[in-house]
């Protein structure tokens, strides 16, 4: 069992998914017109995260069906997480989550790197402050 995230949004303006992840308005990463609209992907990444901590030991639980935008940026979040955890050669967490968001996200939607990158800082730091990683 793993614990999914259904959920996908697109920018009223240019089309493109983003997670509107912020409670004051988020900025859509490609155009940068701001929504109100609101989604508590932050939280629910960490539910994921604790889940599949408590029944398997790790962040990624191996198996992963991605149905939704918001899946496919979890997925992006625990391989991150999970792979710079058993690294303990790599010091940058920065710089190792610019890399791997440089590998995983295709140059057409290069725009959702620092998306998703800021949403992984978020939720290693609310981590850390449970002594979950
Ligand atoms: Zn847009």
């Amino acid at each position: 069992m793993s614990l999914h995230i259904a959920y996908d949004y697109q920018c009223p303006r240019c089309g493109v998914n983003f997670i509107p992840y912020k409670k004051g308005g988020t900025e859509c990463p490609k155009c940068g017109v701001a929504t109100d609209d609101y989604f508590n992907f932050i939280d629910r990444a960490i539910a994921s995260i604790k889940y599949h901590l408590e029944y398997y030991g790790k962040i990624h639980p191996g198996a992963w069906l991605v149905s939704s935008f918001a899946d496919a940026i979890l997925e992006d979040i625990f391989e991150i997480l999970e792979i710079f955890k058993a690294s303990p050669n790599i010091t940058d967490f920065n710089s190792f989550a610019e890399t791997v968001l440089g590998q995983r996200i295709p140059e057409h939607e290069k725009y959702l790197r620092q998306h998703v990158f800021d949403m992984v800082i978020i939720i290693k730091e609310k981590l850390e402050k449970e002594g979950l990683y």
